[in-house]
């Protein structure tokens, strides 16, 4: 079975042609869409060359369906919330939303998965060590 994501407001599905679709607005008030790719981990993001984004800078995203702002924070830190099925299972995925931040999570009912070399910063805010 296929992963999808979708918005976790209008559900709408992300996920077109094997990569997540958002609409983007950096903190410099640029805006535009932004293309992920579902390797969680992975943050080469795919995005027109005039939406410069620059390092540490925080970057709102939002549903491009509903328009939605996807964001949620924790511990100061904000991040991206899509929904992901994944075997029948259902998943949050957290993105981090500052440039160059690599951090990702992946919560379900009884787990929680991190990507990415800055993950383990934010391992304790959820209570539990993220269980590989
Ligand atoms: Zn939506």
């Amino acid at each position: 079975m296929e992963t999808s994501f979708y918005c976790p407001f209008c559900h709408g599905q992300l996920y077109v042609n094997e990569r997540i679709i958002l609409s983007a607005r950096t903190a410099g008030g640029l805006q535009g869409l932004v293309l992920l790719t579902p390797d969680l981990g992975d943050y080469r993001a795919i995005h027109h060359p005039e939406f410069k984004v620059a390092e540490g800078e925080h970057v709102d995203f939002y549903c491009p369906i509903c328009h939605g702002n996807l964001i949620v924070e924790h511990n100061q830190t904000p991040f991206t919330r899509v929904m992901m099925l994944e075997t029948g299972e259902e998943y949050e995925v957290l993105f981090s939303q500052v440039a160059g931040l690599k951090a990702t999570y992946v919560i379900g009912e009884r787990t929680i998965r991190a990507y990415g070399d800055d993950a383990d910063e934010n391992t304790n805010f959820w209570g539990a060590t993220p269980r590989y």
